[in-house]
């Protein structure tokens, strides 16, 4: 039983983990750096407890007063949301240690699955297919770029630990391979401890489609469907969507057994994602597993009609699953826009500061999961993720128009404060994005950074 649980995180996914809690009649304890004091999560939640100075690394990554925190909160469980201490294997243990319930997968999934190279290795000897490319380290530039010759250019040198596209480089030919391969190793290095990198076959102008994993401590596996999220700013995604426009009936199917099969080899339980590309002729590709809820899970919400949130938190109480594969329906269109505090007109540097006066947009289909309000303060020390968009209609066309009619009423102003609803609304016009004629580099394509 769980009856009191610690949110390990800030923002508007600290929000939405008290909403869930709430209406499970479950306690929530908010732990809040100096920097976040006049936070909504901090506001909203039953209790809240001080961590530590505004840089991440003293507060929402500083794993022994998290856990310090939780005992003497008296918290059962700790949610930790996304980012943060969301995939570290380590923190899931020290939780496990103290007796504390972590709301997540096992400690040897986040391990697995942390280590991109291992996960891929997994997933294709589980017969889920996989990019080409090497399934071991490589160690040194010249012996990488032999093998780069072999795949055959362009390709991409990734960080065996990478996420948020850090220690990742496309190379186009031979002569650039050796400067990124040390660059990219360099920064795997600095970012994550680890240099180890792999290389990969880059794909031109693939689709990014993932699907939603929800599992039980029961053996029990479904998927939600797919997202699309190709709408992405150097390899960050900025709009998602589900259903996906590129899938058929028939591979919507195939794609969602894969996912279940891929995590099932894992033992998987919780929400999860897998993360494929697509390329032209609609060859698909694991690329990596996300071992946590993910910004993107509400536009599966609105078309499923589950909580995602809610299922981990039941999943982390020994629930079964409460629904089955054929249970799950799918219902018109959803759609979500990153609304990041960043000025588009300065290469999106981020912005911070005081907001005067906010207006969120209401009205049928929408949804805002939001940590901001009229007087709240952007610290500068965190994600630029203020606020999440959500249109749902009965089909893309329509909801589309309504993520537009809602971005065209948000209203945010503060001296300084910038945001990217004018690109959103930009995407929105362009006749090949309302064709579903997308890619992962389509941003750059139509020259509209
Ligand atoms: P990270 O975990 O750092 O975000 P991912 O492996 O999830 O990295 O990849 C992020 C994005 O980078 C993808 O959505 C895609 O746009 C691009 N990408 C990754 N691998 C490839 C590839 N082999 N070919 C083309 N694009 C890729």
């Amino acid at each position: 039983m769980i009856r009191r649980v610690l949110i390990a995180n800030r923002g508007e996914i600290a929000v939405r983990i008290i909403y869930a809690l709430r209406e499970l009649g479950i306690e929530s304890v908010a732990i809040y750096s100096e920097a976040d004091e006049n936070s909504l999560h901090v506001m909203l939640a039953d209790y809240a407890i001080r961590i530590g100075p505004p840089t991440s690394k003293q507060s929402y990554l500083n794993m022994k007063n998290i856990i310090a925190a939780c005992e003497i909160s008296g918290a059962d469980a700790i949610h930790p949301g996304y980012g943060f201490l969301a995939e570290n294997a380590e923190f899931a243990e020290m939780c496990k240690d103290h007796g504390i319930i972590f709301i997540g997968p096992p400690v040897e999934a986040i391990r697995a699955m942390g280590d991109k190279i291992e996960a891929k290795k997994i997933m294709k000897n589980a017969g889920v297919p996989v990019v080409p490319g090497t399934l071991e380290p490589i160690e040194n530039p010249e012996e990488g770029l032999k093998i780069a010759k072999e795949i055959g250019f362009p390709v991409i040198i990734k960080a065996a630990a990478g996420g948020g596209g850090r220690g990742m480089r496309l190379v186009l030919e031979e002569k650039e391979f050796i400067n990124a391969f040390l660059s990219a190793s360099n920064e795997a290095l600095n970012a994550f401890g680890d240099g180890r990198v792999y290389i990969e076959k880059y794909l031109e102008k693939p689709r990014h489609i993932e699907i939603q994993i929800l599992g039980d401590k029961h053996g029990n596996v479904i998927h939600l469907g797919e997202r699309e999220c190709s709408i992405q700013r150097r390899h960050q995604k900025i709009i998602e969507e589900a259903l996906s426009p590129a899938l058929s009936e028939e591979k919507r199917k195939w794609l969602g057994e894969i996912a279940v099969k891929g995590a099932k080899a894992i033992g998987y339980y919780s929400a999860g994602t897998m993360e494929f590309l697509m390329d032209k002729d609609g060859n698909i590709y694991f690329i990596e597993m996300n071992t946590r809820i993910q910004v993107e899970h509400p536009v599966t919400e609105m078309i499923t009609g589950i909580d995602i949130v809610k299922e981990m938190i039941l999943i982390a109480m020994d629930e079964k699953l409460r629904y089955k594969q054929e249970d799950i329906k799918f219902k018109g269109h959803a759609i979500e826009a990153r609304i990041n505090a960043e000025d588009p007109e300065r290469n999106f540097i981020p912005t911070a500061g005081k907001i005067d006066f906010v207006h969120k947009p209401g009205g049928p289909g929408i949804r805002v999961d939001s940590h901001i309000y009229s007087g709240y303060t952007i610290p500068p020390y965190y994600d630029s993720l203020i606020a999440k968009l959500i249109a749902w209609d009965e089909n893309r066309e329509k909801a589309i128009n309504r993520l537009k009619r809602a971005l065209e009423e948000f209203v945010i102003r503060g001296e300084g404060i910038k945001t990217i609803i004018p690109l959103h609304l930009k995407i929105l016009e362009n006749e090949k994005f309302k064709k579903g004629d997308i890619h992962t580099n389509f941003l750059e394509e139509i020259s509209i950074l």
